[in-house]
């Protein structure tokens, strides 16, 4: 068997072309809808993340706002920052890149957005209406999965997926969106014992651990769909997986490629909730 490639790429380009046109009618209506984000600090990963998000924004026709701090910024005069954007009623969502400095608690930042332009879906109001069930904003990342694998028409209602990963960003809201669609859920994480056993048996298999290559052919059910969303730099400088895409190829049934992958569906998703957060607050 070889394996369909999901392309992230195409997929994003396509939903990005109908996004453009909502917001062209948006604005119409006189709604422009604006993301602002905040950077703290030099982080080479997190510039180039921000540059990424930027120029979606402009290509949809988003008006992007980035705010650079400098890493010594302290937490009182990022929360007033939030606070001062939780106000401005041109900005409907707001984003704070992470990883933030170490002497800033980055629970309090992440509570301190409004949860109507929280866009990432990180506050804990948005995380409990996805865990139970409500509209809200969901976790960008996990959207894209799930995005992905309803792409292809890949049946999710009674499947047994397995999610190796429980970062609360990425592992856990994924495992939680499948269950909302009725997936049998598990998820593995650096403590599993006898891990290749379980996912053995995943219909559906999710990894995000942000190691190269940790899962080959080995731990891959004949016929799984298999989606990668870690993002590891070789040493050549080149990005690929957690999964050896050339080995796990052979055995499943739908793969998702490093790059162009979940990353562009990422960002799709950012738009996807900030294009809804102008809704919900004009409209
Ligand atoms: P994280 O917070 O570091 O979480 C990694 C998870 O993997 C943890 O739950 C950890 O277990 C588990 N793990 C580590 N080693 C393992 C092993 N050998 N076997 C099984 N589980 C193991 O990372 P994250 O933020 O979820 O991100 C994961 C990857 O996705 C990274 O490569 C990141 O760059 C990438 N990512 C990509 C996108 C995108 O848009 N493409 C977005 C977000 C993240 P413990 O909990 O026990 O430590």
């Amino acid at each position: 068997m070889t394996a369909e490639v999901i392309n992230g790429q195409e997929l994003a380009s396509n939903l990005r072309e109908k996004m453009k046109q909502e917001v062209a009618a948006l604005n119409n209506n006189k709604i422009f809808p604006k993301l602002t984000v905040i950077l703290i600090g030099d982080d080479p990963a997190s510039q180039s993340y921000v540059k990424g998000k930027h120029k979606a924004c402009n290509e949809a026709g988003i008006i992007s706002e980035i705010i650079r701090k400098d890493a010594s910024i302290s937490e009182a005069e990022l929360l007033a920052e939030i606070d001062c954007l939780n106000n401005d009623e041109t900005v409907h969502g707001i984003l704070v890149q992470l990883p933030i400095p170490k002497h800033i608690d980055e629970q309090k930042v992440i509570e301190a957005i409004d949860p109507k332009k929280d866009v990432d879906g990180f506050h804990p109001i948005n995380v409990g209406k996805m865990m139970t069930g409500q509209e809200t904003f969901l976790p960008c990342t996990p959207h894209g999965i799930l995005q992905m694998i309803q792409s292809k028409q890949i049946e999710t209602e009674g499947k047994y997926a397995v999610v190796i990963g429980r970062s609360n960003i990425v592992g856990k809201p994924v495992g939680q969106l499948l269950l909302n669609e009725n997936a049998t859920v598990t998820y593995c994480h650096s403590r599993t014992n006898n891990m290749k056993d379980i996912t053995k048996q995943a219909d559906i298999l999710i990894v995000a651990v942000g190691k190269e290559h940790v899962i080959d052919a080995s731990y891959v059910k004949e016929g799984a769909v298999v989606i990668d969303v870690g993002v590891n730099r070789t040493k050549e400088g080149t990005l690929t997986g957690d999964v050896d895409f050339e080995d796990v190829k052979q055995v499943a049934s739908y793969i998702t490629p490093v790059p162009k992958g979940v990353g562009p569906m990422t960002i799709t998703m950012l738009l996807r909730n900030t294009i809804e957060a102008a809704k919900r607050i004009e409209q």
